[in-house]
């Protein structure tokens, strides 16, 4: 066995256990491998395992690997990190989700760009109002929602958040619980939250997706560049 087929087989053990604690069905948890700068050999692994869901930050990054395994059946590109405007055409052909909108103009941009299925996007929330963090705050999540009702070719399903920095998962415990409060309030279902630090109490808290690299890939190397 890879040392990746390893960890991904702990990383699910890990989400079936917490599922279990709760009382939920491990099969409504998705688990996406943040792949962002692991190179292409690491995804082939990975999906040789039997991952088929892949987060990358980067709309360049995310099409030049998707041209690159190209051949890999049934995997799913989600772009989980910010999108500028110009970035949008990048994505469009090859992503399954989008888990990082805030601003109704990239929204304007996926739709116009987009053919095929509905891009399924979450709303990014700034839950703690950090200044070095993406995301709308919670009182706009509504005013946005209402621009990008009516927009073709993109789905909002849900909500998602990257808590604060924290020592111990616990410390985002609050935050999880937020997400989910401000989702039902909009009557949204889908949940992106929880990493490698946090996963597992995400799921206690409800994610439906949860976006984890570090668990899976090892440490990040600086740049995937030469
Ligand atoms: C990098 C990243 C992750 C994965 O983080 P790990 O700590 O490696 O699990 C998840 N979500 C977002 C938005 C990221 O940028």
């Amino acid at each position: 066995m890879s040392e990746i087929a390893a960890n991904l087989a702990l990383v699910r053990q890990r989400i079936e256990a917490a599922c279990r604690r709760v009382g939920r069905a491990a099969a409504d948890v998705e688990l996406i491998a943040v792949s962002k700068l692991q190179s292409a050999a690491l995804i082939r692994q990975c999906h040789a395992a039997g991952q088929r869901a892949f987060g990358e930050n980067y709309a360049q990054e995310l099409r030049d690997k998707a041209s690159q395994l190209a051949d890999l059946p049934d995997l799913q590109w989600h772009a989980i990190g910010p999108l500028q405007t110009n970035k949008a055409r990048y994505l469009v052909k090859h992503a399954h989700a989008f888990h990082a909108l805030e601003r109704t103009e990239v929204a304007q941009e996926l739709s116009r760009r987009r053919t095929g299925p509905a891009l399924r996007c979450f709303v990014e929330v700034n839950l703690a109002a950090e200044t070095s963090k993406r995301g709308v705050a919670p009182g706009a999540i509504a005013g946005l929602l209402d621009s990008v009702r009516d927009l073709a070719g993109i789905e909002i399903v849900g909500l998602m958040c990257l808590p604060p920095l924290a020592a111990q998962a616990e410390d985002s415990r609050r935050y999880f619980r937020q997400l989910k409060e401000l989702a039902s309030a909009h009557q949204l279902s889908e949940l992106s939250m929880g990493t490698t630090s946090d996963f597992e109490v995400a799921i206690e808290e409800g994610a439906t997706a949860v976006r984890v690299g570090t668990a899976i890939f090892g440490e990040r190397p600086a740049s995937i560049e030469p």
